[in-house]
């Protein structure tokens, strides 16, 4: 999955540097944010350095810190729970559905505790749970629910935009992300007492922007224009591509749908929009599997390994039988949006191929 810059970027880019700004972040900023809450339909956005910072920040916004713990999928990018750190807390790790490889919602219920403050609730791939199961949860034990939606820009619920129906959400503008500013991240919220707070902390705590008086401890997660030039062009084409992918994943789940061994996740096409196309294989044939494709120019990459093996947090010592079968079983396909049809019917030719 590249990221897609074309003419209309590098010309925005050019016309920035001649104008002479300063480029940290300023009105092309501001209107990069506008186009953002529009689209998704907040009332806020704020755009930092990255999904990570976007993460960390929206937590501390809330005063979420030190002592406090923060519920977290066992399976998703481990920014997710790195970033319960950063801002001070500690993740507590929950099973995932496989039938949407969200948060289990009986087990989070299950799991709030004395010292639960938020929960993260990460829409992987543009694909959702019972959301409203979610809300009603934070809303009934008084918990700040912060939407992971760094991989569901374009991907809806219920006709709402994902990462709106939280306290807060963020997004992800990384090289593979459905649009890319380089890197970079959003936070939206409806909240008008967390978008000031939101808008301090990203700028070491200042009341207002050039003003050296501090309300608050923060730091700099500030954005910066020539980013936000980029950032405008791709929301441009943003639909664009949200069609594309929707109509990629479409086709590889025909062409591969009678491979007894394929599964594919459940996924609404109308309300998802799919980042990489991801399917479940056999354990015991994945990496040969990838082998083979490998052999034949097409590149394929295992799904994340379930947080709590990784060095960071093996000290739980614990078991998440979903997230563990699931990492070891998924695989993404080739996920460029550039992809043609005829790339699409030749990569599952060489899938058939390999199972026959
Ligand atoms: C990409 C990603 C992040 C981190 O975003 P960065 O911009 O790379 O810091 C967080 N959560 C999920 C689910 C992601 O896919």
């Amino acid at each position: 999955m590249e990221p897609w810059i074309g003419p209309e970027e590098r010309k925005a880019v050019g016309a920035y540097l001649l104008s002479q700004g300063w480029l940290t972040e300023f009105r092309k900023t501001e209107e990069f944010e506008k186009m953002i809450r529009r689209y998704v339909g907040a009332r806020y956005a704020t755009v930092v350095t990255s999904g990570t910072a976007a993460l960390a920040v929206a937590l501390l916004s809330k005063g979420i810190g030190h002592g406090d713990e923060v519920i977290v999928p066992d399976y998703s990018m481990i920014a997710s729970a790195n970033a319960v750190l950063l801002a001070g807390a500690k993740p507590v790790f929950i099973d995932i559905d496989p039938k949407t490889l969200c948060l289990d919602f009986k087990r989070t219920k299950k799991a709030v505790g004395k010292k639960t403050r938020a929960i993260v609730l990460v829409t992987l791939n543009g694909r959702y749970p019972t959301i409203e199961e979610f809300v009603r949860l934070a809303r009934k034990k008084n918990l700040f629910l912060l939407e992971d939606a760094a991989q569901s820009l374009g991907s809806r619920y219920k006709g709402k935009h994902l990462g709106t129906w939280g306290d807060a959400g963020i997004f992800s503008f990384s090289v593979p992300k459905i649009i890319t500013t380089g890197q970079g991240g959003v936070i939206v919220t409806d909240s008008r007492v967390l978008h000031d707070r939101i808008r301090k902390i990203k700028d070491f705590g200042r009341i207002r922007s050039g003003v050296d008086e501090f309300e608050t401890l923060g730091f700099n997660f500030k954005f910066t224009d020539l980013q936000a030039v980029i950032g405008i062009e791709q929301m441009k084409k943003l639909s664009l591509r949200v069609r594309r992918k929707k109509e990629i994943y479409a086709r590889y789940r025909t062409l591969l749908k009678d491979i007894p061994e394929i599964e594919f996740i459940d996924t609404n096409l109308k309300n998802t929009s799919p980042w990489f196309i991801d399917i479940l294989v056999p354990e015991r044939k994945r990496d040969a599997l990838m082998r083979f494709l490998g052999k034949r120019g097409i590149g394929t990459r295992p799904f994340y390994p379930a947080i709590h093996t990784q060095a960071p947090y093996r000290y739980l010592k614990k078991n998440f039988p979903v997230s563990q079968d699931i990492s070891k079983r998924g695989l993404w396909l080739p996920s460029s949006s550039f992809l043609e049809d005829a790339h699409i019917r030749r990569i599952s030719d060489t899938i058939r191929k390999f199972f026959k």
